[in-house]
């Protein structure tokens, strides 16, 4: 069955991606974006899809853009300097936007799916991260922002599922990469590419020992449908959980650029989690799903796409 489905955040990373995914199945996509940190290029290629339709809209205030089927609500600041420069548009999103996302969903009996976060459980002190895990969040800290609007989005999720039926969906998603993952929004994979392509040094924040677990945004966006199809209402982590130091990802990025950049360290930022790791054993088990494309498969399949925006640098490793 095709369905029209309504995409917020559809000119981002994820937004942008879930979206020619959705197409591909043969849906109806309507993207919603007021390009706060979405990019319009995200989106050019479809310009053309008779299925596709764009609202340029802030969905922080109250919108309807007709009956849709279902809700992936993926709109939100997500890198650290992007939610650090619009704390209080991260904070509105994540409350006034998502809840007029579930008011849609609500009114037409669509389901509805949230992006949440790894940033939920904060600065863990539980290796690797289970859903049942309440977090390690400092509710006042930089971070918190981005922390606390995501924890209160998750509670009214759970509030409209409970009390008013709506079939809603929670997603925990940890680092992701890939294509279209802003080139300049400052988070690692997107800073180390360009470093390394640019011939600069990669600036490694604190002793590089902190560590992550990056998913491929393809292996992302299958367990995204998964759970959108799915009877669980309660969080899933998505993610990969093969964990790596920051010193690792460098010697992985160096290595599939080829390039000779050397490393800087520099202040480790505040608040900015030591180690963070899915345990995706409820991924697992419910969906069957299981990421399928390792570190440096994904990093080889991202590079034409950093390449493309590094393009007019001096020195760009050919
Ligand atoms: N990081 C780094 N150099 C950079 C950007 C980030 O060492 O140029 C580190 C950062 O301090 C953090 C990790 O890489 O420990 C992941 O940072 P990112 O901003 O990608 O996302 P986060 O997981 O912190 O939300």
């Amino acid at each position: 069955m095709t369905m029209r489905v309504l995409v917020t955040g559809a000119a981002g990373f994820l937004g942008s991606n879930l979206t020619d995914r959705l197409l591909g199945e043969g849906h109806t996509v309507v993207g919603v974006d007021n390009l706060a940190t979405g990019d319009a290029e995200n989106l050019a290629h479809l310009a053309t899809e008779a299925r596709f339709s764009f609202e340029n809209w802030d969905i922080c205030k109250p919108f309807d853009f007709g009956p849709v089927d279902y809700v992936f609500n993926m709109a939100s600041p997500a890198s650290p300097p992007g939610y650090l420069r619009l704390g209080i548009e991260t904070l509105r999103v994540g409350s006034a936007g998502t809840e007029n996302t579930l008011e849609i969903a609500a009114k037409y009996g669509a389901g509805h799916l949230h992006a949440s976060t790894s940033e939920c459980y904060g600065d863990p002190l539980q290796h690797p991260q289970k859903e049942t895990y309440w977090g390690h969040v400092n509710p006042v800290g930089p971070r918190s922002v981005y922390d606390e609007a995501k924890r209160y989005a998750e509670a009214l999720v759970m509030a409209y599922h409970r009390s008013r039926g709506v079939n809603t969906h929670l997603v925990r998603i940890f680092n992701t990469y890939g294509p279209r993952l802003h080139a300049s929004d400052g988070r690692v994979i997107s800073n180390f590419m360009m470093q390394a392509l640019r011939n600069e040094p990669l600036t490694v924040y604190g002793d590089g020992n902190q560590t992550r677990s990056f998913c491929y945004v393809d292996d992302l966006i299958e367990g995204i449908l998964r759970l959108s199809r799915s009877s669980e209402h309660l969080p899933v982590n998505l993610g990969n959980p093969n964990e790596f130091t920051i010193l690792e990802c460098a010697q992985a990025i160096l290595e599939v650029t080829g390039s000779k950049s050397e490393l800087r360290f520099e202040d480790l930022p505040e608040d900015d989690p030591t180690r963070r790791c899915p345990d995706i054993t409820k991924a697992r088990t419910l969906l069957g799903w299981e990421p399928q494309v390792q570190l440096k498969e994904g990093l080889r399949k991202s590079l034409e796409f950093f390449k493309s925006k590094a393009g007019d640098a001096e020195g760009l490793i050919a």
